[in-house]
């Protein structure tokens, strides 16, 4: 099935003091089956802000995303949610792990009211062994260092099969070679299960190791390129 994701003409502004402040200006870009993208610009570019219209956890001002030549907007809040489910998977730099439940439970969280045809605990374990985690299903976020969170995150992530995987500076917070663990953990989820990753990093030798790079700058895309297969 098709997994393109489509922006036209995105805009986005937000209004402080009265002034408004476009974070997002006409971004017109096609997230294309397979891709492997990074984003990279200086803070305040809009990353986070194209990232989060992506993945629907905020709105455009104007302009659309189109999934399948559908426009999002057009779908009612429970379509919505079997978008997300479909398609998108979230980490953050943070990790943003609920700290009361265990790796096993964050993980089977996204799955929550939802009826699927596997076993959800069973899920979570191999997923747990996918990150290398296998021994950690009971630990709470606590009791695990960022790397590790990091990787419990992605297995949320990755529980309900997305067909794309967003990650908005998912190596910020680790030392560099953790980061690597989880940049590498990314590209074989892209390589090996066709996952669709986009991913902001601040890091330009990281973001010239993805297949597509795309620059930001005040709000607009500046380049978009093709680079290196999986240097
Ligand atoms: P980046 O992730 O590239 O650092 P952001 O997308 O977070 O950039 O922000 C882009 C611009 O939008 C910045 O000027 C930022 O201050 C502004 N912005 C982002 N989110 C909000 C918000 N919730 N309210 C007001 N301004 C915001
Ligand atoms: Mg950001």
């Amino acid at each position: 099935m098709n997994q393109t994701i489509e922006c036209r003409k995105l805009t986005k502004a937000f209004k402080g003091d009265g002034v408004e402040t476009f974070a997002l200006k006409n971004i017109d870009v096609t997230l294309e089956e397979g891709d492997f993208i990074s984003i990279i610009g200086p803070s305040g570019s809009g990353k986070s802000t194209l990232l989060s219209i992506i993945g629907t956890l905020d709105e455009p001002t104007s302009g659309e995303l189109l999934h399948e030549q559908q426009p999002v907007h057009k779908l009612n809040s429970r379509q919505l949610a079997d978008f997300r489910f479909e398609n998108i998977g979230f980490i953050f730099q943070q990790f943003h792990l609920i700290p009361t439940l265990t790796a096993a439970e964050n993980i089977m969280a996204p799955l929550f009211g939802r009826k699927v045809s596997y076993d959800k605990k069973q899920r979570a374990l191999d997923l747990l062994q996918m990150v290398g985690l296998q021994d950690k299903a009971n630990s709470l976020p606590s009791q695990l260092s960022g790397g590790q969170q990091q990787r419990v995150a992605i297995a949320r992530a990755l529980v309900h099969e997305p067909k794309w995987l967003l990650a908005d500076e998912p190596t910020g917070n680790l030392d560099s070679e953790t980061g690597e663990v989880i940049f590498q953990l990314l590209q074989t989820l892209n390589k090996e299960k066709g996952c669709g990753v986009l991913f902001v990093t601040h890091d330009p030798a990281l973001a010239e190791r993805a297949n597509r790079k795309i620059e930001m700058r005040d709000g607009e895309i500046v380049s978009d390129t093709q680079v290196s297969q999986y240097a």
